[in-house]
């Protein structure tokens, strides 16, 4: 796990805390049912799935789960709840000098089941989209854009449209972290990242491509339009500068962008090279602008 970020570190480290945690209730029941003693009073409180680690934890980390699947998170409130539910009455049977009921035991069983299968699909999702998302601006990394090339070239042949690479590089980057550090750099590139995706369509995937390059996929009825979105891309970064705490000037930044026509059956690398080659001819014409290297 060390090449992964602290938070993500952090975030399977509590999740597989958590899971351990309610594996660990078959034993608290198991001790609770022989020995008839409390299993402890996270399990017996009424709001106990609420106080337990895990429910606060989980509680506080909604927002990242529902944004990976918001169905799958709202099931685990609910099993959650459900096998504290039933644990609380086995037990409370068990400490009353009764028996627990059948019913309540199955529903512990399915549901600590269910919870466990539930998080360990999130740990998986999680750590794939920490592999392939960048974590500093969250666009996908570079290996993802392969398949979306695919997808896209057949999405222009079905709908006889065009498709556009565009590689997008940030005009004298290294001046911002020679002149403010490369914290504050840091979060330029996530301020222009913003700006950028900000103005997208959704058939114009973004990724960041390599420090500060980016690349982008472009599904455009004509050279026209392809030109026009470009331009829309140019225009976004140059008058979007990212503002300074106190009285310190906005910091202005601006792109230079190389687009070409991707050509029937072409491989990705032939047209990001050509890409490559106009977004060179707009560094050498005095940057922030757009080039299109004819095919
Ligand atoms: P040009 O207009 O020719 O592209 O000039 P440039 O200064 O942008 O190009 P150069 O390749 O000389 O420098 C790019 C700089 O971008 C150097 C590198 O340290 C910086 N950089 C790349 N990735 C990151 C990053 O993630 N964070 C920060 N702060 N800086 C980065
Ligand atoms: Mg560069
Ligand atoms: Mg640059």
């Amino acid at each position: 796990m060390s090449s992964l970020s602290g938070k993500t570190r952090h975030f399977i480290i509590e999740l597989d805390a958590a899971v351990e945690a309610h594996m660990d209730w078959s034993r608290r029941v198991m001790r609770c049912a022989v020995l008839r003693a409390s299993p402890g009073e996270d399990v017996l409180a009424n709001e106990a799935h609420m106080l337990c680690r895990f429910g606060y934890w989980f509680a506080s980390q909604r927002s990242d789960f529902d944004k990976l699947d918001a169905q799958k998170a709202q099931q685990v409130e609910v099993v959650h709840q459900a096998m504290h539910d039933a644990i609380r009455a086995i037990c409370a049977s068990i400490l009353a000098g009764q028996p627990g009921a059948a019913s309540d035991l199955a529903v512990f069983e399915e549901s600590q089941s269910e919870l466990t299968g539930l998080m360990a699909g999130f740990k998986t999702q999680f750590l794939s989209d920490a592999v392939c998302n960048d974590p500093l601006t969250g666009l996908p990394l570079r290996y993802g854009i392969e398949d979306e090339f695919v997808q896209a070239q057949k999405a222009v042949r079905r709908e006889h449209t065009q498709l556009y690479v565009a590689m997008i590089d940030v005009d004298h980057f290294k001046r911002i972290n020679d002149q403010y550090g490369h914290t504050v750099g840091d979060s330029a590139l996530r301020h222009l990242t913003d700006s950028l995706t900000g103005v997208l369509r959704p058939n114009e995937p973004l990724f960041r491509f390599g420090g500060e390059e980016f690349l982008m996929l472009m599904q455009c009825p004509s050279r026209e339009a392809a030109t026009i979105a470009a331009n829309r891309l140019v225009e976004q970064v140059r008058n979007s500068p990212m503002a300074m705490v106190g009285d310190a000037q906005p910091i202005k930044m601006t792109i230079t962008l190389g687009l070409t026509r991707v050509r029937q059956d072409e491989f990705l690398d032939d047209a990001v090279a050509r890409a490559d080659l106009a977004l060179y001819a707009g560094k050498r014409s005095g940057r922030d602008c757009y080039v299109i290297q004819d095919d």
